[in-house]
């Protein structure tokens, strides 16, 4: 039986990868360095999946920045605007691609989120004809590679339907035009590889969507091709992420020699699959998860793979990961100081290559004592200290719809908080976060290796806060923010200080490119023993007269940005992360404080990829947040903050948040953003973000002028705030002083024609 993997990590254990991608970005390497660096991790990638014992060793997985990037250039398409006509794709260039070039004023290809993950890929670009030009060297070169350790390669590619599905908007035409053109390249690439390999895994990530019939049909067209070559090796189709589900009748009439089973979010799929399945047809069995960090129930695992074996005989079937490994951190043996009882239900990729190649095992009595083990240390996580906590069971137990519904509708509130606040129409305000300096990432560091004592860093850190409050002060903005320098991160801040939490010291993910997230893990039962920003907010408020909006990450976000633990539903986790917001509201409302905003960043990102799952997400997403959020009095203003901003189509939803103030990213749209919010005729208050803080730019007044009378059309002025699109923690001061400035000065412009 083979055991495979559809892709591993690229970042290496101590994120060489990074290291060597910035030092060239630096000028401070050139391309026979990055190239040597590339070619030690990849060779360290594959020693890891050969001594786990896989039996298929993946290669095509890697990729300086980002894998839809290394395809494209792999066919030769590149954006005009990058000026390369012929030839492989040089380093400066492929870079150029991923991040533009400011000294030319070439603007990057845009980057965006990989399906439901926290990766990005570089949006292809197909709008200009496509002049295909095949590089298949790095391939070849890496198929060989594998070769000469005296091992199978099993190349991977990602496919021509979802290459064009990703690409930035095509006309119907444009999109056949693509794909016919695509289809000759792809065929090219397999007389290439000729009899070399004897699979290639080709990715077609997009059957994890909903597609329309002539999608799936034009799909079925171009794979039944590919299929019938005639020559090249057999094709392994590979989605991930969702069920096929309705794609699965597609995919059975397209001819692939094998297809690959997402077991872990398509568990539906296997039954319906094995009925229908032509007589040839293998299956690779997606069983361990690529994208958390628990060991694999092997027990439940063997089930499976013994029952489709006995079903269409062992020739027929592969096991392997559910999706690439690129989404779990590398190397579990690097984490030394996590608890031994949770370590042992843990697998990094690493572990997850040995659990793979282990499910491909015949029945023995190793086998036998493996799965034991297996179990032994599942139960040993299962009882680890803090996995329980029965006071939270049971106040979770005891939460009914009064708890998730303010006390009075949104206008009787608006006029309680109106008395209160006393603010002019139009009022501005901040996402939260200022610049997180130079000055303050090296005290927060020099904190953390012990460098500077706790009293030392609390002082420094209300220094800046004062002087944050007192720029916000001068700039003459109505409601003020404490700035966040105390946070390293809207989640790992709130993480450390919760019960059920807890941190690696090297579990890096990639995110994009040179940059790596290291996501908390949720192990146990959520529950916040002390106030986790009273004091700083206390603070905060003596340092000014005006009004202080609290901060703090809503319990859909603090969960979509974690490794969540797989033995309660995650709607359940994120209830109890919703009760811990829930103290802390109440804590600083006991305080004094009128405005409290919970960010819910990830709201929209966690939507579940197929329609008929959205629903149920959003609906439990929902009550979370208003879990945490309505146990305060109608004189409390409550704020949310979201970024990605496609709400169309969940208006009803955000407004059955019930949030007083909703802050949106919106600059960029003009503001068309808006015309769900009017249509919807929402009835709370919104603050679209009137400019751009992902870029450098100051924006000039009459932008944001002409910003907010545009917003004034929509959005009755009673109902609107003015702030910047998102937080401003990526910026530094001198960008966003004028630019605050100019914001403050519009919304006074623009007050005097009300
Ligand atoms: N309050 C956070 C900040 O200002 C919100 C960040 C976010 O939405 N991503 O940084
Ligand atoms: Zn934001």
């Amino acid at each position: 039986m083979f055991s495979h993997i559809l892709g591993f990590p690229r970042i290496g254990r101590n994120r060489e990868l990074k290291q060597a991608v910035e030092r060239f970005q630096r000028g401070k390497s050139d391309p026979a360095a990055l190239r040597q660096v590339a070619d030690d991790l990849k060779q360290q990638h594959w020693q890891d999946q050969i001594h786990a014992g896989l039996s298929l060793i993946t290669t095509g997985d890697f990729a300086l920045y980002d894998h839809v990037l290394d395809t494209l250039c792999l066919l030769g398409l590149v954006p005009k605007r990058f000026d390369h006509h012929k030839g492989p794709v040089p380093p400066a260039t492929y870079f150029r691609m991923a991040r533009g070039d400011r000294a030319r004023n070439i603007p990057a290809m845009e980057m965006t989120k990989w399906f439901d993950t926290n990766y990005h890929y570089i949006v292809p670009e197909l709008g200009e004809p496509p002049r295909l030009d095949l590089h298949l060297e790095p391939m070849l070169a890496d198929i060989n590679a594998v070769k000469a350790l005296g091992h199978t390669p099993k190349p991977v590619l990602l496919g021509p339907v979802s290459l064009v599905h990703l690409a930035k908007k095509l006309s119907p035409q444009q999109r056949q035009n693509r794909l016919d053109a695509l289809t000759e390249a792809y065929l090219a690439i397999l007389k290439a590889l000729g009899d070399l390999v004897p699979w290639l895994q080709l990715d077609e990530p997009v059957l994890a969507l909903d597609l329309d019939e002539a999608t799936r049909e034009t799909a079925r067209a171009v794979w039944r091709r590919l299929n019938q070559a005639g020559t090249g090796p057999n094709l392994l189709l590979a989605g991930y992420f969702a069920p096929y589900a309705d794609n699965r009748k597609t995919l059975l009439q397209a001819d692939f020699a094998g297809i690959h089973l997402d077991l872990v979010r398509g568990r539906d799929d296997l039954d319906p699959m094995l009925a229908a399945l032509p007589r040839e047809t293998t299956l690779s069995l997606g069983l361990v998860n690529g994208r958390n960090i628990w060991k694999t129930d092997l027990n439940d695992a063997f089930q499976v793979v013994d029952n489709v074996v006995a079903r269409v005989g062992e020739q027929r079937v592969m096991v392997a990961s559910s999706c690439s490994l690129l989404h779990a951190p590398i190397d579990l043996t690097a984490e030394t100081e996590l608890d031994k009882d949770l370590v042992a239900g843990m697998a990094f990729a690493v572990q997850k290559c040995a659990e793979v190649a282990l499910l491909a095992h015949p029945a023995s009595p190793e086998r036998d004592r493996m799965v034991a083990k297996n179990q032994e240390d599942l139960t040993r996580r299962r009882k680890a200290g803090q996995v329980v906590n029965p006071e939270i069971r049971r106040r979770l137990e005891q939460v009914t719809e009064t708890d998730l519904t303010r006390h009075s509708p949104f206008p009787k509130r608006k006029r309680a908080q109106a008395a209160g606040l006393n603010l002019p129409l139009l009022p501005t305000t901040t996402i939260g976060s200022f610049p997180q300096t130079k000055k303050i990432r090296a005290k927060r560091r020099a904190f953390k290796a012990g460098k500077c004592s706790a009293g030392e860093y609390r002082a420094f850190l209300e220094e800046e806060i004062r002087a944050t409050i007192q720029r916000q002060e001068e700039l003459g903005l109505d409601v003020l923010v404490h700035g966040e320098s105390e946070r390293n991160d809207m989640v790992e801040y709130f993480g450390e200080q919760l019960d059920g939490f807890c941190f690696t010291q090297n579990g890096w993910v990639q995110s994009y490119g040179n940059r790596c997230v290291k996501p908390p893990i949720i192990f146990g039962d959520v529950a916040r023993p002390n106030p986790m920003t009273v004091g700083w907010m206390n603070f905060a408020r003596s340092c000014t007269n005006k009004p202080i909006k609290a901060m703090l990450t809503g319990p859909v976000t603090l969960l979509c940005w974690s490794f969540v633990r797989e033995d309660l539903p995650r709607e359940t986790v994120c209830r109890q992360l919703a009760l811990a917001v829930r103290d802390e509201v109440a804590d600083l409302e006991r305080a004094g404080f009128p405005m409290i905003q919970i960010d819910e960043a990830a709201l929209r990102e966690g939507m579940p990829l197929r329609r008929v799952d959205q629903n149920i997400y959003l609906a439990w997403a929902v009550d979370a947040f208003r879990l945490a959020s309505a146990g305060v009095a109608d004189q409390t203003q409550i704020h949310t903050h979201m970024c990605y901003s496609a709400f169309n189509e969940i208006i009803e939803w955000i407004a059955k948040l019930d949030a007083d103030v909703i802050s949106i990213e919106c600059s960029r749209g003009g503001m068309k953003l808006l015309n769900a919010f009017a249509d919807f005729a929402y009835p709370n208050d919104v603050g679209p973000g009137v400019y751009d803080i992902h870029s450098p730019r100051v924006p000039d007044l009459a932008e944001i002028v002409r910003l907010l009378q545009a917003a004034l059309q929509h959005i009755p002025a009673e109902q609107l705030w003015v702030n910047p699109d998102c937080g401003l923690k990526t910026r530094n001061w001198d960008e966003c002083t004028p630019a605050l400035e100019q914001m403050v000065q519009a919304a006074r412009q623009v007050r005097l024609h009300l």
